[in-house]
């Protein structure tokens, strides 16, 4: 069985987020993909215990527990990308997390999720910046999966016992230019994240639905004013969320509006509105635009294998990690669309680790195609 480079891929990542934005970074950023292509290669098709795909939170805490439990995990991090399907997840996207517990000053994102991965390491987690790219899963097992060498392109096979499946959930951006550039300067998708750096501020909201409404009033606490601006004159959020709003004195509306552009180098300054009706444009002086037009679940490689409701989050069963498919267990964003926080990601990717425990210690003859076994 190959081996990841031994220096412990998680302290790299650390090193290399500490590093000051800009090219230094992104040097050590490529340095580390390099290195970790390595292991790639040495990796076979033989048959693990577990395979985590996903590494936000619920990925790296389901590797650290099955890890310390001796399951030698594999994790599929995903590809370096500038979205929320990156290794780390979502957190690599934003700047302070003051709400992770254990962090009494707060905590960079992904500082936080650098630590994440070199504790999953340091009991023998194996992490592959490499997306997975299709699967098939077969009730009790063994279950297949196929990723891309993040050199190469090629895809890789590897069987797997149980797979715990944790990608997460990416929020809906406005396609903007610099949009992503300015995650973390102003503009957000996670109010409960983030409100707290706007207080005393005038800060705006995009969407219409319940997500948007319930974000902008939760921001009133904070925000002198928060701006909701929709693209129709009519909101499709619940009506008690609708009389809320619009009750609330610090929520103004800007009605029939789309977002055309953000103003600001560094950090967000204000926004571009344009009117739909007429066209005409303005600009709206805010320092923070929370995008609340919706989230997708990242459940495109389970669709018409795993149980998943009518949006795509993954169905789990009495409480626990058990998906629709015997050995394959689902935690984080990816079935959760109520609380999306990363401590609760982190709790069910805990629950996840411990349901494929004890499920492998009920079968520990799972054989693999080639009647090896880990
Ligand atoms: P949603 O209901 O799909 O609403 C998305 C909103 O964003 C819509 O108003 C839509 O406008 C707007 N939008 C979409 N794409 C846009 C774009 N490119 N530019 C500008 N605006 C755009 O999504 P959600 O609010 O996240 O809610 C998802 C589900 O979760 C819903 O079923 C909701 O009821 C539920 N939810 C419930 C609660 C709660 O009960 N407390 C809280 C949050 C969410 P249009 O209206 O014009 O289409």
């Amino acid at each position: 069985m190959g081996r990841l480079p031994a220096a412990g891929v998680g302290k790299l990542v650390l090193e290399a987020e500490r590093a000051p934005a800009g090219e230094d970074r992104n040097t050590r950023r490529r340095a580390l993909v390099s290195l970790v292509v390595k292991g790639v290669r040495e990796l076979g098709s033989e048959l693990r215990q577990v395979v985590i795909i996903g590494s936000g939170p619920a990925g790296l805490t389901a590797a650290l527990y099955t890890a310390r439990a001796n399951l030698e995990p594999l994790v599929l991090e995903g590809e370096l990308s500038s979205t929320g399907d990156q290794p780390g997840g979502q957190l690599m996207l934003t700047t302070e997390v003051e709400n992770y517990p254990g962090f009494a000053e707060g905590i960079l994102g992904p500082l936080l999720m650098g630590q994440m991965r070199a504790q999953a390491e340091r009991f023998g987690a194996q992490l592959l910046p490499a997306k997975a790219t299709r699967a098939k899963l077969t009730d009790g097992g063994p279950h297949t999966l196929w990723y891309r060498d993040p050199s190469t392109g090629d895809e890789v096979q590897v069987e797997a016992k149980a797979v715990i499946v944790a990608m997460g959930a990416r929020a809906l951006m406005l396609g903007l230019p610099r949009e992503r550039e300015l995650l973390g300067y102003g503009v957000s998708t996670c109010a409960t994240c983030d409100g707290f750096f706007f207080r005393g501020q005038d800060i705006a909201v995009v969407g219409g639905g319940d997500s948007a409404l319930e974000e902008a009033i939760f921001l009133t606490k904070f925000a002198n004013s928060v701006t909701l601006v929709h693209r129709r004159g009519e909101l499709r959020a619940s009506k008690i969320m609708q009389e809320r709003a619009l009750a609330n004195p610090k929520v103004r509306f800007a009605w029939h509006s789309v977002v055309t552009g953000l103003v600001g180098t560094d950090k967000l300054g204000g926004v571009m509105l344009q009117d739909v009706r007429t066209g005409e444009e303005r600009e709206l002086a805010a320092t923070g635009l929370f995008v609340a037009i919706g989230h997708v679940p990242s459940s495109d490689i389970l669709r018409g294998q795993l149980e998943v409701d009518e949006q795509g989050y993954v169905l789990t069963r009495n409480g626990t990690t058990a998906t629709s498919v015997d050995g394959v267990f689902a935690a984080g964003d990816l079935v959760d669309h109520r609380y999306r926080q990363a401590v609760t990601a982190a709790g069910t990717g805990c629950m996840a680790a411990i349901d494929a425990e004890r499920w492998l210690e009920d079968h520990e003859d799972i054989a693999g195609p080639n009647e090896g076994s880990r």
